[in-house]
């Protein structure tokens, strides 16, 4: 049985084949999904002739790419991408600021603390993603950034620490270290964060602004 499908994520598509296949030497089925890239419409053309008050043309113009080194941006930007799993990223743009609300400013110290009172508001609070594991994922992961903090005084440079490193070494990072960071959220969050290259184009009339916001990924 196999399947194809389209995936789209920050505006741009990407064919996403998915297989479920007979395999003859262990007598399983077993589960592939293989990615055709590079993507067919990147995020820098999908806003060209966008208002410059739309969601993602503001995000574009102003934060995609650019470097971070504030830990609870950082950590903002995190919770914005778990959450976006499975749905339309525009959305989840719109609720940016009743995430930030609901999140207290994306304050690392004090979610990481969260109980069961501050998870029942969240999940009640139709402002933002009412998704349990979402919920339950960033509180853990506050918990996470915590302890990174602590052992190398900052998120930020405990993501320097690991710097320069591949997209598959960030993934299998992450899978050690997060809950519900899966390959295209960490590769979402690292371009978007400046530590991977590919949030803008060349040719995009963003890119120069970008490289002199100094992202991570300049200083191999
Ligand atoms: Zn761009």
């Amino acid at each position: 049985m196999v399947h194809l499908c389209v995936m789209r994520t920050k505006g741009k598509l990407t064919l996403q084949v998915v297989a479920f296949c007979w395999h003859f030497t262990s007598l399983r089925y077993k589960f592939y999904i293989m990615q055709i890239k590079p993507p067919l419409v990147s995020y820098c053309e999908q806003v060209r002739n966008l208002p410059p008050d739309n969601p993602d043309r503001k995000h574009h113009d102003h934060v995609h790419g650019f470097a971070v080194k504030d830990d609870n941006e950082l950590f903002g930007r995190l919770i914005m991408e778990i959450n976006q799993a499975g749905l339309n990223w525009t959305l989840i743009l719109k609720k940016e600021e009743n995430f930030r609300r609901a999140f207290e400013g994306f304050d690392i110290l004090k979610v990481a603390a969260y109980g069961e009172d501050d998870k029942s508001r969240l999940l009640a609070d139709a402002g933002i993603i009412r998704n349990r594991r979402k919920v339950d994922a960033v509180i853990h992961n506050a918990g996470v950034i915590r302890g990174l903090q602590r052992e190398y005084g900052s998120f930020s440079s405990w993501l320097d620490h690991h710097h320069p490193m591949g997209i598959d070494g960030w993934v299998r990072l992450f899978k050690k270290t997060f809950r519900f960071t899966g390959p295209e959220i960490v590769n979402e969050w690292l371009m978007s964060t400046g530590y991977l290259p590919g949030a803008h184009r060349e040719d995009c009339p963003v890119y120069d602004k970008v490289i002199r916001s100094g992202p991570e990924w300049l200083k191999l």
